[in-house]
């Protein structure tokens, strides 16, 4: 296929590279000026999007994707499917759809679980939104970049799932961070803590995969010194999408909002550049008021 990627950073310039191994014909476009092996670099974003069967975008938020889709749009091939890739609130996300509808596109709104390292590797989950015919033209791309991906639904469905996925998420690390913390205080082995919660009923991929307690479990950022992995910044920003979903449709969301609340603090107080497990030292430092 010929691929136009736009957004070549942490996670778009892997997955672009993984595409190129894969034997496709990949040209990008990106404001910093990067480059990635293997793919030819264009002076514009229209530019990487003319004449291309597929054109995938991975950029930083809604408002950077909608002034994307605002420039790129018009330059599309009718047919051609474009796949946004970013973590963007739901309304962007929509709004991305009805604008590539508007122009005679296919669309598919496909945020991404698994991180840097899942883009290196092709193992990320992709979480899909869109029409049956615009998924299957673009599952083929998801099997190269990824492992998993569910068609979540028409479009927004796929930033629906991200969002509700890392709710869930930040809540139960917190959860699994300030009951490590108390089980310090208590006296109790962080290894026994462990073995006991990881097979009983407080179990959970905060846990068994992403020990927030250094030292125990399988390799996690908390033995890296909680180099990220998964940065406080992104999980904040996550949260905050969750927050804003939330009000749109009045869903309450008690835990969720606490959830973007202590991340909010936790990234104005030394947790900004840590991977996100990393509220255990910070809850550590704490006492019951403070
Ligand atoms: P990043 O900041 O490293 O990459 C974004 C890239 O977009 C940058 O290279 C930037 O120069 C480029 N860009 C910005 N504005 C542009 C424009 N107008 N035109 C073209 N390029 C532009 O971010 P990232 O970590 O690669 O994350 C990308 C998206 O993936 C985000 O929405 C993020 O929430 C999501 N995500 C990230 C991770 C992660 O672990 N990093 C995990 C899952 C999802």
């Amino acid at each position: 296929m010929r691929i136009g990627f736009i957004g070549l950073g942490n996670m778009g310039a892997p997955m672009a590279a993984n595409l190129v191994k894969a034997g496709h014909e990949v040209v990008g476009f990106d404001v910093a000026g990067v480059t990635v092996e293997g793919v030819k670099m264009t002076a514009s974003a229209p530019d990487a999007v003319r004449g291309m069967e597929a054109v995938i975008t991975m950029l930083p938020n809604g408002g950077i994707l909608r002034s994307v889709y605002g420039e790129i749009v018009s330059a599309g091939e009718k047919g051609a499917v474009f796949i946004d890739c970013s973590t963007v609130d739901v309304e962007s996300a929509r709004l991305a759809h009805d604008m590539a509808d508007a122009a005679g596109l296919l669309s598919v709104d496909a945020p991404v679980s698994g991180g840097i390292g899942g883009a290196a590797a092709g193992t990320l989950t992709f979480m899909a939104g869109g029409s049956k015919e615009a998924f299957e033209k673009a599952a083929p791309l998801f099997d190269i970049m990824g492992q998993k991906t569910v068609h979540c639904g028409q479009a927004g469905a796929g930033q629906a799932a991200k969002i509700c996925n890392n709710m869930i998420l930040g809540i139960s690390m917190i959860g699994v961070c300030e009951a490590f913390s108390l089980a310090d205080k208590l006296g109790l082995d962080r290894q026994k803590m462990y073995d006991v919660v990881s097979t009983s009923s407080g179990a959970c991929w905060s846990v068994n995969t992403y020990c927030p307690a250094p030292g125990v479990g399988p390799k996690s950022p908390s033995d890296n010194d909680y180099k990220p992995g998964f940065a406080s910044e992104l999980m904040l920003k996550d949260l905050t999408l969750s927050q804003q979903a939330a009000d749109a449709v009045d869903a309450p969301t008690p835990m969720g909002r606490r959830a973007a609340e202590l991340y909010g603090e936790f990234v104005e107080n030394g947790g900004r550049g840590r991977d996100f497990s990393a509220m255990l030292p910070w809850f550590q430092g704490k006492g019951r008021t403070n």
